[in-house]
Order: structure tokens, then sequence, then C-alpha cells
């Protein structure tokens, strides 16, 4: 049997260990954290994406907990310009769900642990080196030795940074704010929520659970940017955070693979970074299966930079400063709201990865 060791416990190295153990291949999964973070990070969750986790059992469960977006908003400050009509999106079955990331990766580690694999909590690769045949690693005082290792540790990948990969793009000088709260008489809680302001300025509010919203925006104060007061009743967490644009230009390199954000990073806008990385590693643990990790770095490339680009239209176009593009988004807008063909066009873009 292969011998894979598995770096991260994200959503993406969870996903590539359940994916591999289904197969028959038992990995080793370390994470450096000490036990799962309790972040609500990803919010946004796509349909194909659960979709791919029915098999394992955690589909089920993240389906079960999980809002149903059935629509999405968009305003301009407090005007409406153009309602996405997710539950009329026809010849697909594609929706959007709400759900704290924290969930999705308790769910994980359930469906991971029912197949026999646990993490390892604490446990930080300090060291990769490898040959034609194997992968040498560095953690926890000793050297272990693989036939191959998965890169799942997130943007600042120890492991992409130590292979030499490069992380082309760009990072944003504005410091982005994230509040996780619970909120009462919020209008139609059910609806994902997308205020474009003055200034480039932009504030969203997506439901996480029954009363519960992830309210994110590219000012210092996620809640105070909201044109429309929210009647907060608890914050469970808020913070700041900058946010980078950026792909590595491989997504292998010998008998390494990179899978998740190590691999490609996004702005929050259009909620992608966890959707295309679960995808990532569904991809790469069937590949393991069927004997064709050749194609991986290739395949995964193509799908990611299209993401990244649907994902940089999404920022660009929602946090532009200059009048006359921004004129010209509220026309496509208002195309978006007025005529259901392009309506369910836009609105099956914006929520699927799918390039087609
Ligand atoms: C505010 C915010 C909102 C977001 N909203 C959305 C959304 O709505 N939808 C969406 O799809 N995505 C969203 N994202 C992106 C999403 O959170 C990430 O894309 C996702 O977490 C990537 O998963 P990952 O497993 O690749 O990386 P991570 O979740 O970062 O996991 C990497 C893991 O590797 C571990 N690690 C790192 N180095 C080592 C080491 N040397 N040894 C051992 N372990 C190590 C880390 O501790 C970490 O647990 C959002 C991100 C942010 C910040």
């Amino acid at each position: 049997m292969l011998n894979i060791l598995i770096v991260g416990a994200g959503p993406v190295g969870l996903t590539a260990a359940i994916e591999l153990a289904r197969g028959g291949i038992k990995p080793t999964i370390i994470e450096q954290r000490l036990e799962p973070s309790g972040l609500s990070r990803a919010v946004a969750t796509q349909s194909d994406v659960i979709d791919l986790l029915e098999p394992c059992g955690a589909g089920a469960a993240i389906r079960a907990e999980a809002v149903s977006i059935d629509k999405v908003k968009v305003y301009k400050k407090t005007k409406l310009v153009a309602t996405m009509h997710i539950n009329k999106i026809r010849k697909t079955k594609e929706r959007l769900y709400g759900i704290a990331q924290n969930r999705i990766e308790f769910h994980l580690t359930e469906a991971l642990n029912k197949l026999g694999v646990f993490v390892q909590h604490g446990v930080a690769l300090e060291g990769i080196s490898q040959t034609d045949d194997k992968v040498y690693t560095n953690y926890g005082g000793e050297t272990h030795t693989y036939d191959y290792v998965i890169a799942a540790d997130g943007v600042r990948s120890f492991i992409r940074n130590a292979l030499g990969i490069e992380y082309d793009g760009f990072d944003m000088p504005d410091v982005w704010s994230v509040a996780d709260v619970y909120a009462k008489d919020w209008p139609n809680p059910e609806e994902g929520k997308i205020y474009i302001l003055p200034d480039g300025q932009i504030a969203s509010a997506i439901p996480i659970e029954t009363g519960r919203f992830r309210i994110t925006s590219n000012t210092l104060n996620a809640i105070d940017t909201l044109p429309v007061k929210i009647n907060v009743t608890e914050v469970n967490q808020q913070g700041n955070f900058h946010i980078s644009i950026r792909q590595a230009n491989t997504y292998s390199k010998g008998r390494v693979f990179l899978a998740g954000d190590a691999a490609h990073a996004h702005s929050p806008v259009d909620g992608r970074g966890l959707n295309l990385g679960v995808a990532d590693a569904a991809d790469l643990a069937r590949r393991f299966h069927e004997g064709d990790l050749e194609g991986y770095s290739k395949a995964r490339h193509a799908k990611g930079a299209y993401v990244l680009k649907m994902s940089e239209l999404a920022r660009g176009s929602t946090t532009c400063r200059r009048w006359r593009p921004r004129t010209l988004v509220y026309i496509v807008l208002k195309l978006i709201h007025f005529i259901p063909a392009i309506n369910r066009y836009a609105t099956l873009k914006a929520i699927s990865n799918r390039p087609d």
C-alpha cells in the first residue's frame, strides 16, 4: 500500500485523507494546531462540492445542518439592484449553502475517524526533501519516509516554500474585516446580501445558521460598514485579515502535490477558496487510486486559474472606485435582475466552479 503523508488538517487535508482512505489507502495526517480550529472562515459552500462529500457521509451531515441560501441580493447602498435566484437555476441541481467552516471540518473529521484515520494534532512539519522514489520529512524530532506527500498546509505553505515553488500574484494592501454574529430581526434572514458602497467599499451578510450571520467587508469594521443597521445580540468572533490573490505556478514537484490554499488564494468576495480546495483534494485522491498523478497539476492549475479569474471579476467589479466601470457594473446587474435567462446564467457562474 502507498505510504502517504498529508500535512494540514484544514478542509482540504481532511478531504484528501477521507478520499484516500475510502479507496483503501490509509494516509498519515499531521496538523500543527493542538486542536481543531474554531474559526468560521468559509461559509458559502457549493452543492457540487457537498456532493463530493456524500459517499463518506459528511455531505449529508453538512447539508442537514447548513442553511440553503435561495437568493443573493445585491444593493447599491440600500437600494436593491439585482436578485440572483439560486433556487431558480434550471437543468442543474446546483445550490449554495451557508455553514461555518469549523462545522464542515467537524463533519469531515467524523467521517475520517469512521474510516480508521485520526489526525495527529500538535505535530508541525519542519523539513522536507526528496529523491526519485521517496520523500523525507522531519517532524517530531525524527525523519519519516513516505512514497508521496500532499501539501494541504494553507496559504503560507511551508512545503511550497521549501520546494521553491513560485506563488505568483499579489497581496492586497487593504485590511478586510469579518464578524460572525447572532442577530435579531434581520430582514429575510435566509438570503445572502451584498452591499456595494461608495469609494470602492463592499459589505456582505451571509446566513450561517438560523439567526447567525457572517459579515465581511473590505473596511476595518464589517458591522459598522453595513448600510442597514443590524441588531447584533452576540458577537461570536471578529477580526481583520489581509488577502492575497495568488496561484502556485505548478501543483506538483516530484512526489509532492499541492492542494487548496497552498496552491491558490482568493478574495473572499464570492466564497471560492474552500470549494476549490476540496475539489482539488478529491481529484488528487482519485488520481492516486487510478494511477493518474501525471495530469493533476495541469488539470487543477487550469481549474484554479479559471476560478481566480472569476473571483477577481467579482471582487474588481464590486469594489471598483472609478465611476465609468461602476456604472457599467450597475447596468449589468440590472440586466441580471430583469432578464431571467441572464439571471440564471450569471447565478450559475457565481455559485459554480465549473468553466462550462
Ligand atoms: C474571512 C474568510 C472568509 C472566507 N470565506 C470563504 C467562503 O465563503 N467560501 C469558501 O469556499 N472559502 C472561503 N474562504 C477561504 C477558505 O477559508 C480557505 O480557502 C480554506 O480554509 C482552505 O483550506 P486549506 O485546507 O487549504 O487551508 P487551511 O484551512 O488554512 O488549513 C491548512 C492547515 O495546515 C496547517 N499547517 C500549516 N503549516 C503546517 C505545518 N508545517 N505542519 C503541520 N500543519 C501545518 C494549519 O495549521 C492549518 O490547519 C474564506 C477565507 C477567509 C479568511
